[in-house]
């Protein structure tokens, strides 16, 4: 074979012909970039993508971005063929989702009605009409199946050669036989690829190296903590009566699919315990492998899988495939641009369903290469959520034991993982322990979700959609933060230092609100990009004109340093991280000031001590920053204590709040009384497609603040382009039983216009409430809210709510400044 030619140069230069790999160079030349390089170390396909099974299947995701590459994938493999002449196998078979308990069943209603939403044509058919479709099934413990028609399966490999074929009819190049060795940068920024066949320029790489991802990306600084784990399925022997028509059998309640292979099954497996693989690194060479499958901790699952086609028992086994596959911390794959290096775009750790999603992540990735942001939902999924340690190999092997574990499990959406905890603690976190805190997994940190009363073990009895064990003690802490006074450890926020003459300045081009007025004061505000959609929401401290601290969630954590940093670089502007130097002690609620007065000299008065002052008190034998802020709707200060004096001061606080009722309070009530008074949290219920105004943050936006700020044309636009037809509302459901958690959809006078983007219990509202994107394609405002008659869909049942664009709870802020 003749040695490959490379260029010297190219616009985008894509590593690996994977799918991904060749659905981002198909997709990239499809929008008109043609200079476009796709290198491939070996084949295409040679990674992970030629053993996989091909299921494509668009129900069961409660992300609208997941459900729309889901959708968006299927419809491309069945139009590729006709457009570039190379077949993709997709058959339209259908697909069944199997529901055998009780609480899959509800999560399988949750998420239909959600899909139906998203243009999902899914049914709930009885276990009756499962054996009708596929008769070789045992059906009589199923409760109900979940189908859709137009699902079923592809041939991946033709798949990724038909994306391939469209890619170079387009003018892009594929090069196999040619491996990335690194990638080069100056100044921050990627300026081309060293191959094993010569140097190419470049301005953009995407790293789409599927289970090498990571080593790869570790090169140049960038964290990729993906795990390449085994993944099993099993192909029998020819079964008499199968037929080839028959829909694609998904039952998680036996780890398993099924799909017929060669006139006998396909039967893959998702076991709950799984083998993570290569964590020291995987071989270059490793090319159409196969690894040796372990018999002794797959035959349980096997016995299970065999137990729903009992005739797979008899068929015989003609190959047991075990290759490896990539997955993450968090069950979501990795995308987008690094946080440490510009330009660099990473699209790989797919949790095996790299086939069914691949076009839509190509074509997403694509846009967001081309525009400079995409056009989705990227907040669940960006690259910038993931930190360094987890790329620990500890981490790896510990995690990924259970995330592939998590696949085929029932999605409780209060569980938290339980594997590779306790990495990050707070300062508080022994004291928070024997206050009897359940603790869950907050970016990494231990954070108290909710306290055990004394004689109580803080643990979670049993999982549901319902209300658990702790759901009294939940309500305790909520009423005890509207009617008293609660602690709350918060020392998880990304906390930012920004130094600097130019610090004022930068800060104030970044927010759209003006947070570069009076020294001593907090503002709140959101970072937008250049469209107006939201990229950040948290709130800046000015201390003084040279020194401010920006505050954000912990899931921003990256995205916000990287984005400060880069609009640092050519200004005389310095940010710190200094997340870790100061814990973070909310004391709220109506008792607040009247518990923190006896513990300080400084004067708390409304009059000394207004709402949103920030000033440095003393606290024992402390010195702690006090902001009178609240994220949860009362009266309330945010402490900012250098970690050194954190158990001191916690020690202060918790002695003098013996006389007021102080109650210790965990993140569950953070997310009811937060909810209740709608204020909003970037990544739950607003993300990067959100207008700021749409989003109900107009008020935080200062268009006239001298100077502008990144995203004001497009929001002075959006301002004069009429009354918004998309905006976000509050919800309650009147009935005070149901639970809501994300997804639900919501209709006005039986019209679905909407889904609930986050939600809790409020538990002084008397019912789940949440924050809902209302989408109606007439202008939206508070009398058209009140002319509708408003239903939830809640596992498949419409229940009564009410909406509001202003907080139903303390509308006007009173409590908040008295
Ligand atoms: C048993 C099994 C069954 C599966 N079934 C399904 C299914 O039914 N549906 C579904 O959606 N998904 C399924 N998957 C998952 C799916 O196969 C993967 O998610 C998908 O193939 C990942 O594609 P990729 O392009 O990211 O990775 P890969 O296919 O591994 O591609 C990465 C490519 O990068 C190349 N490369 C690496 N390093 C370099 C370098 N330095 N320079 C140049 N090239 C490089 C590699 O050679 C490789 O070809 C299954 C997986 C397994 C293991």
């Amino acid at each position: 074979m003749a040695e490959p030619a490379v260029p010297n140069s190219a616009r985008i230069v894509v590593i690996g012909g994977g799918i991904i790999g060749c659905s981002v160079a198909y997709h990239l030349a499809h929008m008109g970039c043609t200079d476009v390089v796709l290198l491939e170390r070996d084949r295409l396909t040679s990674g992970t993508t030629w053993h996989a099974a091909g299921l494509i299947v668009t129900f069961g995701s409660t992300s609208e971005t997941s459900t729309e590459m889901r959708k968006y994938s299927r419809d491309l493999y069945a139009r590729l063929e006709a457009e570039t002449g190379q077949g993709t196998g997709f058959r339209p078979v259908g697909f069944i989702e199997a529901a055998t308990d009780a609480d899959r069943l509800e999560e399988y209603r949750r998420v239909s009605a959600f899909n139906r939403y998203c243009g999902i044509d899914v049914h709930e058919i009885s276990a009756r009409e499962v054996q009708d479709l596929f008769p070789l099934a045992r059906t009589d413990d199923m409760l109900a199946g979940f189908y859709v028609k137009e699902d079923g399966r592809a041939d991946p490999v033709d798949v990724t050669m038909a994306l391939a074929k469209g890619a170079r009819l387009k003018g892009a190049k594929i090069i196999e036989g040619v491996s990335v060795t690194d990638v080069l940068q100056s100044r921050g920024a990627v300026t081309g690829v060293r191959t094993s066949h010569g140097t190419i320029r470049c301005e953009t790489v995407v790293n789409c190296a599927g289970m090498w991802a990571r080593e790869l990306g570790a090169l140049s600084g960038v964290n990729i903590p993906l795990q390449a784990a085994e993944h099993y399925y099993l192909i029998t022997g020819k079964l008499p009566g199968i037929d080839r028509a028959w829909p694609v059998l998904e039952d998680p309640g036996s780890y398993s699919y099924f799909r017929e292979e060669g006139g006998g099954l396909m039967i893959g497996l998702f076991e709950t315990i799984c083998a993570p693989w290569k964590v020291d690194g995987v071989p270059k060479d490793f090319s159409f492998g196969e690894i040796e499958p372990d018999w002794d901790r797959m035959t349980p699952y096997l016995e299970k899988a065999m137990a729903r086609v009992p005739a797979s028992q008899a068929a015989g086994i003609k190959k047991f495939f075990c290759g490896p596959e990539s997955f993450t911390p968090d069950l979501k794959p990795i995308v987008g641009e690094a946080p440490e290096l510009a330009n660099y775009f990473v699209a790989a750790g797919l949790n095996s369903i790299g086939i069914l999603t691949g076009g839509g992540i190509g074509r997403m990735l694509a846009h967001w290469i081309l525009t400079g942001a995409p056009d989705v939902d990227i907040t669940g999924i960006n690259i910038d959520r993931l930190h360094p340690y987890q790329s620990n190999p500890d981490y790896r092997r510990t995690r990924t034991v259970e995330s592939l574990g998590m696949v085929y499990q029932c999605h409780y959406p209060t569980r938290s993982m339980m594997t590779a905890r306790n990495a990050k603690r707070s300062p508080l976190h022994d004291r928070l322990v024997a206050r009897g805190a359940y603790f869950k997994d907050v970016s990494g940190w231990e954070g108290a979700d909710w306290y055990a009363p004394p004689g109580v073990e803080p643990r979670v009895e049993r999982l549901s959609w319902g209300r658990q064990s702790w759901f009294a003690y939940w309500r305790a802490e909520h009423e005890a933060c509207r009617n008293g006074v609660i602690l709350m450890d918060m020392s998880f926020m990304s906390k930012f230092l920004v130094q600097g003459r130019d610090a004022g300045r930068v800060l104030n081009h970044l927010s759209a609100n003006n947070v570069d007025g009076e020294p001593g004061r907090i503002t709140y505000t959101q970072w937008l990009n250049e469209g107006g959609t939201i990229e950040a929401d948290l709130t800046v401290t000015k201390h003084n004109d040279q020194h401010y601290m920006v505050v954000a969630s912990d899931t921003a954590h990256r995205h916000v340093l990287a984005r400060l940093r880069r609009h640092c670089a050519d200004a005389h502007a310095f940010a710190t991280d200094i997340s870790a130097a100061y814990a973070q002690i909310n004391i709220q609620g109506p008792r607040s000031r009247e518990l923190l007065q006896t513990v300080t000299s400084a004067d708390l008065s409304n009059e000394a001590f207004p709402f949103r002052c920030a000033k440095e008190i003393d606290l024992g034998l402390a010195r702690v920053l006090c902001v009178r802020i609240t994220y949860l709707g009362e009266l309330g200060y945010e402490l900012y204590v250098p970690t050194e004096q954190a158990t001191h001061v916690y020690d202060q606080l918790v002695q003098a709040g013996d006389s007021v009722g102080l109650r210790h309070a965990g993140l569950k009530a953070l997310a009811s009384l937060r909810m209740e008074k709608g204020y909003r949290d970037y990544g739950h219920d607003i993300d990067n497609t959100d207008s700021v105004l749409e989003a109900g943050l107009g008020f935080a936006v200062d268009l006239k603040k001298p100077g502008g700020f990144i995203g004001r044309d497009a929001v002075l636009a959006k301002k004069s382009s009429g009354p918004l037809t998309r905006r976000l509302a509050q919800v309650l459901v009147l009935d005070p039983e149901p639970t809501m958690f994300h997804a639900e959809v919501v209709h006005r006078n039986g019209k679905p216009v909407g889904y609930v983007r986050a939600a809790s219990y409020g538990f002084t509202l008397g019912g789940a409430v949440g924050l809902a994107m209302i989408e109606a394609g007439v202008p939206i405002d508070q009398a058209w809210l009140d002319a509708g008659k408003w239903e939830i869909d809640i596992a498949g049942r419409r229940y009564p709510a009410r909406t509001s664009l202003k907080p139903m709870y303390d509308p006007e802020m009173k409590r908040i400044r008295q």
